[in-house]
């Protein structure tokens, strides 16, 4: 298991991997018995290879509230934490924070992350490449190619926020009710809901019943 308690919880005080093998385990510093530290530390490795395994099985809603409650439960979880996080990342598209968790993970995860943000890179770029299209048949008057465009643009890089504020616009003059609806739900969520489209749900037609 890797040193992941390199300080001390109390007075930060740098520890290396000779104090923690002795016993009792005493912080050089300010003499605090580390030992229950320890065994938070491991018990948190040990959640998060318990969220990897969640998230190799598609329980990607479990990882995740995994990883939430390893970040209140300790300040530095270890590499397990960085992996799942890095794989959560990868499962968003969020590219940024996939590479920022990358750093802490060595060995075949890495590289087998490392594919999968090669593969969402990619995504990004086809992605924009259908914003462009979209945006010259937009101009043109189509707007259900625009339309049909941009829904696979999202699906490719569901974290772009200048695909989702095209899109709405799209599928608001292609007559696409439901689609807009999911597209302002998405604007929402990330803050991002262009100007012109503040109250538009009072134009619309409501929703039909969700069967
Ligand atoms: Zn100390």
């Amino acid at each position: 298991v890797a040193l992941l308690l390199d300080a001390c919880p109390v007075c930060r005080q740098t520890l290396d991997a000779s104090v923690l093998a002795q016993s009792p385990a005493l912080c050089p510093g300010c003499g605090t018995d580390l030992a229950p530290f320890i065994e938070l530390t491991g018990r948190a490795e040990h959640y998060a290879r318990l969220g990897l395994e969640w998230l190799s099985r598609g329980r990607v809603d479990v990882a995740r509230e995994v990883a939430r409650r390893l970040k209140s439960l300790h300040s530095d979880p270890g590499t397990g934490y960085s992996e799942l996080l890095a794989r959560l990342a990868v499962i968003d598209g969020d590219i940024e924070s996939a590479e920022r968790a990358l750093i802490h993970i060595e060995g075949a995860a890495r590289e087998d992350i490392a594919a999968s943000l090669d593969t969402a890179r990619l995504n990004v770029r086809r992605a924009r490449e259908l914003y462009n299209y979209a945006l010259s048949a937009a101009r043109e008057g189509n707007h259900s190619g625009a339309a049909e465009s941009l829904a696979r643009a999202v699906e490719l890089a569901p974290r772009e926020a200048a695909l989702w504020q095209l899109k709405a616009k799209v599928d608001l003059k292609a007559g696409l009710w439901t689609r807009l609806y999911d597209d302002l739900g998405a604007l929402d969520a990330c803050g991002v809901r262009p100007a012109q489209l503040t109250g538009v749900e009072r134009l619309l037609p409501a929703l039909p019943e969700a069967v």
